[in-house]
Parts: C-alpha cells; sequence; structure tokens
C-alpha cells in the first residue's frame, strides 16, 4: 500500500488551472488571482509525512508503484523525484539545487508551464521539514512503518 493524500482537485476559481493552495492566501501560479482556502492547510506536513514513510518502507521516497488519479498524486510523485535526485547529488546548497532542477531541468506542458513555479514553491516548504527532521538520514526499516503511519493520519482529514 502506497499513500496517497488524495486530496481533491483544486481549479482557480478565475482561469481554471490546477493548484495545491497550501497556504491560508494564495496567488494563483497561473493567473495571479488571490485565492482564499483553508482546506489544503496541512498539505506539506502530510506531503512530507508522505515522503518518510515511503524512504523507511521502500528505502526511497518515491515508492516502485504509483498512479498519478488526481493532481494531488502527480505533486506528490514529482516531489518524491526531485528529493531522491537531491538526496543522491548531496549538493551543498540545497535549495538553489531544487530550484535549478524544477525550473530547468523538468518539462512541463506549455499550458502548464505555471507547475513549475508551484512545484518549487511546495518542494521548498517540504524541504524546511525535510531538513528539520534530517531525512536524510532515515533508514529502511519496514517494522517502523506503524508508528510513522500513526503520526501521519493524525493530519488526516
Ligand atoms: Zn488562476
Amino acid at each position: 500500500m502506497t499513500l496517497h493524500l488524495d486530496e481533491p482537485d483544486f481549479r482557480c476559481s478565475k482561469c481554471t488551472a490546477r493548484f495545491i493552495p497550501f497556504r491560508k492566501e494564495n496567488l494563483c501560479p497561473d493567473c495571479g488571482c488571490g485565492i482564499e482556502s483553508d482546506e489544503y492547510l496541512n498539505f506539506i506536513k502530510r506531503l512530507a509525512g508522505s515522503m518518510e514513510i515511503n524512504k523507511v518502507t521502500y528505502g526511497f521516497y518515491h515508492p516502485p508503484v504509483w498512479l498519478n488519479n488526481r493532481f494531488s498524486d502527480r505533486i506528490q510523485s514529482l516531489t518524491f523525484n526531485v528529493f531522491e535526485a537531491l538526496e543522491q547529488a548531496k549538493p551543498k546548497d540545497g535549495k538553489a539545487f531544487l530550484s535549478h532542477l524544477i525550473n530547468k531541468k523538468l518539462n512541463f506542458a506549455t499550458d502548464e508551464k505555471y507547475l513549475a513555479k508551484h512545484l518549487e514553491d511546495i518542494t521548498l516548504e517540504v524541504y524546511k521539514i525535510y531538513k528539520e527532521k534530517r531525512f536524510d538520514l532515515i533508514e529502511y526499516e519496514p517494522s517502523k512503518r506503524s508508528r510513522i503511519k500513526d503520526w501521519f493520519k493524525t493530519f488526516m482529514p
């Protein structure tokens, strides 16, 4: 079993771009209009929690099998991949590495160019938790999984 955050897709009321309004006050990453929402305030913590569980369970952030049914699944998948790359590269400046990777190396479709900036925003928030909790030191240890899962549950709606 893999942990999908299963957030309902959110669309900008003005331009219909899909994104995760993870702050109370957000700017649509595509058209820039202001969006207020308090439905996704735990998103960053839950995303970081799913990374933690995956690393303990599989030894990797990205599980071997992963379906992108929802937009949040795709954001999870992209985030897993960039942190996997970060950990392999072990750069001095983690933030700069993530920003460069997302903006210069990932390819987004023409109508999804706004996703680069949005993904960067999300991963830099996750990076704070990553550093604070030393995710880089997490070891593959399937028996630990249930304990972390309980921690993760506290963020479930
Ligand atoms: Zn918009």
